[in-house]
């Protein structure tokens, strides 16, 4: 067994400083200062990685196609290329609209390169979600497919006066000025291209946050966010040469830019991209077929494995994986055990957000883990539980309360901005601290625990109740499959906990097994946070990220309106 890259945490966490992990990066040459895709491409490709494979793409029908770190240095030049040709200046916003296919990709690499602005959406968002990023993020050029482009964006041109150029993936020729075909550009492009001297503060990403509450909103990034994604994959997906990665996230969301690009390239390792959905028999077949040694899911899709009756250590081969974590939402302590059963190795949670551009807080490899707890924070990262109102600001230093979790601001992968949202922005922090928005308790060890998002909290009989205590303890019960909790008026006791269960292949929905649910959780959670009604439901609403929306099915249940549903995903 390799040992870890992080063998002692709290040696490296005292001993760590950015400037000295800057060191695992090069920067441009000449001093010309720090460009992620340089980091993440062309240094390797100008080094001992030339001919190793940097993606490896599999196709819907499981056909397989590998892109040294010198392929995709040529693909991205010449998109690059592509984009000086259009006129697209510093700064300029590029938008993919695309499935998981090597376009997507080296767009995202060339944009990069071209110091323009990066920013990837789902490719199931219905047209009026295209509208809304494409407007709010000025965007000037799309890429997308010909399929795409006529069901969900042609109809909107009228109303997207600054989109100048629609680059199509799938067309031999272009239609008119602006709707171009991407194969003609790219074949009339040079495949070489030096990258212009970038700021590290220069914009390199944008992301709109999935929209668990209100409306989306624009997170932007800086290239010297590369510096997380190195140290984060040295440290926690614990990157190794000769690794083969899959991180499972689609580029619509952080996570799959932040670690489904960036981070395996910046280490060198070969990342593996999935063009398909979640399917559980694909998802095993491809860590035994791909011999996957890292990786990096969401608690979504661990769910929907332990729905099956599958164990994947007797049913595959599964020797090359070494490390499996998770992302996202919430991971129960449940299925972190249930990895330990059926893999052999528990799933390692983390905590990040669109906001912090990187993971903030992990289990580590080397670091026992305590099921349902996000780990400790990055080395680097200074984390705190503090008690925050309107006006008031106060950090808790005892163990074990819950509180607002904040970030010391200064991380290098921190957003620079909400994109036309100054003010939104300023708001989200008080003085030196980045207020998450989400509540999270750490206990004396030092590990920090979940306990819900700020305004999922519950509010009952003078408790207030985390959402994911109530959940985790319900998913304990052997027939449920997930759980979702919202708080209901009740003009007795606040709010009442209302609990929305999904069970488990072959179990019966009836009142019998209700109550045994519901004098399951009163025997954990006891009477006071228990549920006080149970509705069984076939699926939980999700967003294209997988996290639960509660505020819909709140809404639902009070028939309020259903507010931004972009992000939801149709099951
Ligand atoms: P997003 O910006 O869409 O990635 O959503 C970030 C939010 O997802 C966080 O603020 C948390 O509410 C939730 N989240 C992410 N990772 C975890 C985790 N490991 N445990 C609990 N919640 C998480």
């Amino acid at each position: 067994m390799l040992s870890p890259n992080l063998t002692d945490y709290t040696s490296v966490a005292a001993g760590f400083s950015w400037e000295k992990e800057q060191a695992g990066l090069s920067g441009l040459p000449n001093g010309q200062g720090l460009n992620m895709a340089h980091e993440a491409v062309d240094r390797h490709a100008a080094g001992d990685l030339k001919y190793k494979t940097a993606f490896r793409f599999i196709h819907k029908d499981m056909l397989v196609m590998d892109c040294t770190y010198q392929d995709f240095r040529e693909l991205s030049n010449r998109f690059a290329n592509v984009l000086g040709e259009l006129g697209v200046a510093k700064g300029d916003r590029v938008f993919s609209f695309l499935g998981r296919m090597p376009e997507l990709y080296f767009a995202a690499l060339g944009t990069l390169k071209k110091v323009a602005v990066f920013c990837p959406l789902f490719n199931v968002f219905g047209p009026e979600p295209v509208f809304q990023r494409l407007s709010r993020g000025d965007a000037k050029v799309l890429v997308t497919t010909k399929d795409l482009f006529e069901k969900k964006v042609r109809q909107l041109l009228g109303r997207l006066p600054e989109l100048t150029y629609v680059l199509l993936t799938d067309v031999d020729h272009d239609e008119s000025q602006q709707i171009r075909s991407l194969p003609r550009l790219m074949e009339q492009a040079s495949d070489a291209f030096t990258i212009p001297p970038t700021d590290p503060e220069d914009p390199a990403l944008l992301h709109f946050t999935s929209g668990t509450t209100g409306m989306p909103k624009g997170a932007l990034h800086v290239h010297k966010a590369v510096l997380v994604h190195y140290v984060t994959g040295k440290y926690v997906l614990d990157f190794h040469p000769g690794d083969i990665y899959w991180c499972t996230a689609d580029p619509g969301w952080v996570t799959g830019t932040s670690y489904g690009i960036i981070a395996p390239l910046v280490n060198g390792v070969t990342n593996v991209v999935d063009e398909e959905e979640f399917d559980a028999t694909r998802w095993y077949a491809i860590l035994e077929e791909q011999k996957v040694n890292v990786w990096y899911t969401a608690p979504t899709g661990i769910r929907r494995l332990m729905r099956m009756n599958i164990v994947p250590k007797d049913q595959y081969n599964l020797e090359n994986l070494r490390l499996m974590l998770s992302v996202g939402e919430p991971l129960h302590a449940e299925a972190v055990i249930w990895g330990e059963q059926n893999f052999g190795m528990p799933f390692l949670d983390n905590w990040w957000q669109t906001e912090t551009g990187g993971i903030m807080i992990a289990n580590y490899r080397s670091m026992p883990v305590r099921p349902g707890s996000m780990g400790k924070p990055l080395p680097g990262v200074e984390a705190a539980i503090a008690e925050v109102t309107d006006n008031s600001f106060r950090l808790i230093d005892e163990p074990d309360k819950d509180g607002h979790l904040v970030l010391k601001r200064g991380w290098p992968s921190m957003f620079r901005t909400y994109l036309h949202d100054p003010a939104l922005y300023h708001n989200s922090f008080h003085g030196e601290w980045y207020i998450t928005g989400d509540l999270a308790r750490r206990d004396a060890d030092g590990y920090y625990w979940f306990v819900g998002r700020a305004d999922d909290i519950i509010k009952t009989s003078g408790h207030m109740v985390g959402p994911f205590e109530v959940e985790s303890a319900l998913m304990e019960h052997p027939a449920v499959a997930e759980a979702a909790v919202i708080g209901k008026p009740d003009p007795l006791i606040g709010e009442l906990v209302k609990a929305f269960v999904v069970l488990k292949p072959g179990q019966q929905a009836n009142e019998d097994l209700k109550m045994d649910i519901t004098a399951h959780a009163r025997r954990k959670l006891g009477p006071a946070v228990a549920p006080k009604e149970i509705a069984f439901i076939d699926n939980l609403p999700k967003t294209r990220s997988g996290k639960i929306l509660r505020r819909l099915l709140k809404a639902r249940e009070l028939g309020l309106p259903e507010g931004d549903l972009s992000t939801l995903e149709q099951p």
